[in-house]
């Protein structure tokens, strides 16, 4: 299918022309890297900064609201993707060394539990060398029901839903207050026991406020219950009351997707981004008439380093010497000695020999050295100016009269074995399909932009594996593969991946050190540098004015120093750029997320990134509810409502992220896997993870599959019901599947130029209109894969659209 087939017209509306945009803009980009004391005292800025010798933890930090949560974004620490909301405030998972965690402190943050420590990244490494060698089309009509039922209360229920997660029963419910905006109150949920049973005698549970950035959102929590309830009722601080029926969340079908006989389990390890690429070219190898591999256009600045050494224990007496030349081609060769002449009246001198540089400092009458800081480094320059350059210490003047030390060699510092090259590293993708032309509908499943996170690369293998091998005997593998064109990535992001694996396991970003001269540019810097290769894309970024992204070239969500400034980006909008991809899947751990956009927004005042349509958004629910169900299928893990939906609504802002370019520069219906909960978990637990999320990933791939083929028509009514206000009545519309609805209230024509029926709100059905009594409503409706209802041609004198009047029915 071709792009042009799909209804974009209705749906690509230009990005960034909001008017918020421009307003933010005016405030800047908040600076990165430091941070003002968030009890508001003036202090001097505290720099976030990690010395190159500690690793980092994952550690708990307690905020007490979203504004303290997005001061302490703003300080461009690295948090990983949890975010629990508690009766305290709101606990997130840092990852910092013990001098961030320092400097957290001293800014007046509380630090809670270690989660995750260097020694848990280390003996994951042991297991791994061991085992080597060894969300709701459902929900739809029942939100539009209640949208309904609410219209004259003050508070609505938006969503009530039961499911079991292990052997939990849970009921989760969202509801909007109309005062949620001013009044602090929890609102009480009371529960019936099953069918026929009174109201209140399943107990009660409170509900608090979802406020982030200072907007009210809604009401939301869970609870543990101990029988399914039939309906809820919630009686708002006013006395208002809103009921609703309880929907089970993810139920799981009897029938299995998966035919007899279907082979899974095809990872039994972690793998590098080396065994990654070595692994799909095995698998293109073995099924050449199914699968190539394609080798990205960029490739990666490489796992390769300077060699360096800072010299000096003081940042007045300090020295840093890099050498020219990559650590792997010669720099690792160079050493440094700064020698005390041991007579008076001595001047500075330089002497090369080979690749050994010795510096015999000056002293004076009585054989003291008086060389600085300053004149060694430039008396380095200027003598060993062919092997190395040096300078003073991260833009000190460099006063302090130097120490000699013994001769000292450079390093890159880079321990993965030779196996591993240094050169710039070509990214590969496997494509999978029977016509790989580009005449088949594309999906895309891209893993590890983020480096530290190991277990969304085998997920991205293993969903691989389950399509090649099953193709011969499986006819929904078969099905898929005829009628797909897929593009899986194991890692974005080798370089990083790499220094992961064998250099510091809590690498996030690529490897590469935009710092500027005078920066932290020096071998003490080198776990500080890199770009989250997640932060570095062209819509609604940190360039645009959003949140969540940060300026600072050492903070772990460093935008770059310009949008597509990294090859690893580059390729993703290379593949995204493909004229008929239309799905995609980026693959996160960890937190047991699923998201989809806006993923930004920006502050003051949480201004979003534009939200889906209505019908958009329904089809992202109604695809989401199916691969969550999938991956609950695997063991009853369950995803959250609460963790399901745009990644600003339920996470926080991420200003240049990968899916917000795919679905608003390209059209893509993107979503973000958040697998697991925790970026390298122990490996039994890797591995469910891995089979959970699998899971899921081929049925995205159904989920394509079904679009493709989808050409049904969808069909739509008109509601009408009494209005509170005289002379008035409110109207509403109903789709039979997720669709658009376009219509006029003069007795026009319908056109895609027409109003397009909206959302109510965030995580609403559609609205109610209020309109006067009588009115001539003409509409039509059209789903997501462009099919319109009645093939009515909205392009030309077609007359095939609905019509009706807003009169309340008689009798
Ligand atoms: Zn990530």
């Amino acid at each position: 299918m071709s792009r042009s087939a799909f209804p974009h017209r209705w749906r690509r509306l230009p990005a960034a022309t909001a008017a918020g945009v421009a307003l933010l803009l005016l405030a800047g980009p908040a600076t990165a890297g430091t941070a003002a004391p968030p009890n508001g005292e003036q202090e001097t800025p505290i720099v976030l900064e990690r010395s190159a010798d500690e690793q980092a933890d994952v550690v708990e930090v307690l905020v007490d609201g979203t504004a303290q949560l997005d001061e302490l974004v703003a300080t461009g620490v690295d948090l990983d993707h949890d975010v629990t909301h508690t009766d305290q405030g709101i606990v997130v998972h840092a990852v910092v060394t013990p001098t961030e965690v320092a400097a957290l402190k001293r800014m007046g943050y509380r630090v809670g539990a270690v989660l995750h420590d260097a020694a848990d990244s280390a003996q994951r490494i042991t297991e791994r060398d061991a085992t080597i060698a060894a969300h709701q089309a459902e929900n739809q009509a029942y939100t539009a029901t209640l949208a309904r039922n609410a219209t004259a209360s003050d508070v609505k229920i938006i969503r009530a839903d039961y499911y079991t997660s292990g052997s939990n029963q849970v009921l989760s419910v969202e509801a909007k207050w109309a005062q949620g905006q001013t009044s602090t109150s929890t609102l009480t949920v009371a529960r019936d026991s099953g069918p026929g049973t009174e109201i209140g005698s399943g107990g009660t549970q409170a509900i608090s406020r979802f406020v982030d950035a200072g907007v009210y959102l809604y009401h939301r929590g869970a609870a543990t219950v101990t029988a399914r309830p039939q309906r809820i009722q919630i009686t708002s601080p006013t006395g208002d009351v809103a009921v609703a029926e309880v929907k089970e969340w993810l139920p799981i079908p009897a029938d299995s997707p998966e035919g007899p006989g279907y082979q899974k389990d095809f990872v039994t390890s972690y793998l590098t981004p080396t065994e990654l690429y070595d692994r799909i070219k095995r698998l293109a190898a073995e099924y050449p008439q199914l699968a190539e591999v394609v080798e990205l256009p960029y490739k990666t600045n490489g796992y390769r380093r300077k060699a360096q050494v800072v010299l000096g224990t003081a940042n007045t007496n300090r020295v840093a010497v890099d050498s020219l030349a990559w650590g792997h081609e010669g720099g690792n060769d160079i050493s440094v000695e700064l020698a005390d002449p041991g007579a008076a009246d001595r001047p500075l001198a330089v002497t090369v020999t080979g690749k050994a540089i010795r510096v015999s400092l000056a002293t004076n009458a009585d054989g003291a050295v008086t060389s600085t800081a300053a004149q060694v480094a430039a008396a380095l320059t200027a003598e060993a100016g062919a092997l190395v350059k040096a300078y003073t210490y991260r833009g000190d003047a460099g006063a302090g009269v130097v120490a000699p030390a013994a001769s000292t060699p450079l390093s890159d510092n880079l321990k993965a074995p030779a196996g591993v090259s240094r050169d710039p590293q070509p990214v590969y993708a496997i494509r999978i399909g029977k016509y790989r032309d580009g005449s088949r509908t594309g999906v895309l499943a891209y893993a590890q932009e983020h480096a530290r996170e190991w277990v969304p690369p085998l997920v991205s293998i293993e969903t691989a594996e389950r399509l090649l091998r099953n193709h011969a005997t499986d006819e929904n593998t078969k099905q898929l593969l005829r009628t797909l064109d897929i593009w899986i990535v194991p890692s974005i992001n080798p370089d990083g991946g790499h220094y992961s694996f064998y250099d510091y396991a809590s690498q996030r970003r690529n490897m590469t050190n935009h710092c500027p001269a005078g920066g932290a540019t020096d071998a003490l810097a080198r776990n500080s540098w890199g770009v989250d290769n997640n932060r570095n894309y062209t819509e609604y970024s940190l360039f645009d004015g959003y949140s969540g992204a940060s300026a600072s070239c050492t903070s772990d969500t460093y935008a770059g120093p310009s949008e597509l400034s990294e090859p690893e980006n580059r390729n993703v909008d290379w593949l995204a750029q493909r004229p008929n991809m239309k799905f995609s899947m980026n693959l996160h751990s960890s937190g047991n997320y699923f998201m989809w956009s806006p993923g930004a927004y920006a502050t003051p005042g949480r201004i979003s990134a534009p939200r889906p349509t209505l019908a958009d958004e329904s089809f992202f629910w109604g695809a989401s509810s199916r691969i969550l169900t999938a991956i609950k299928r695997h063991r009853n893990m369950a995803v959250t409502p609460a963790r399901t939906g745009p990644i600003s609504d339920v996470l926080y802002s991420a200003a240049g992220n990968s899916g917000d370019m795919l679905w608003y520069k390209y059209g893509i219906y993107a979503w973000n896997f958040e697998v697991g909960t925790s970026f390298q978990p122990t490996w039994d637990e890797a591995h469910q993870e891995t089979m959970e999320f699998s899971n899921g990933l081929v049925e995205l791939l159904r989920v394509a599959r079904d679009f493709d083929k989808d050409k049904k028509r969808p069909t739509s009514t008109l509601s009408v019901e009494p209005s509170p206000t005289e002379g008035m009545v409110s109207v509403r519309f109903d789709v039979s599947e997720p669709a658009a609805v376009f219509y006029t209230l003069d007795g026009g024509r319908p056109t895609f130029g027409s109003t397009l029926y909206a959302s109510a709100g965030i995580r609403e059905g559609g609205e109610t209109l209020t309109v006067p009594a009588g009115t001539k409503v003409h509409w039509f409706s059209v789903d997501a894969a462009g099919n319109i209802e009645r093939n009515y041609r909205p392009d030309d004198d077609s007359k095939t659209f609905n019509r009706g009047w807003a009169t309340l029915p008689t009798g």
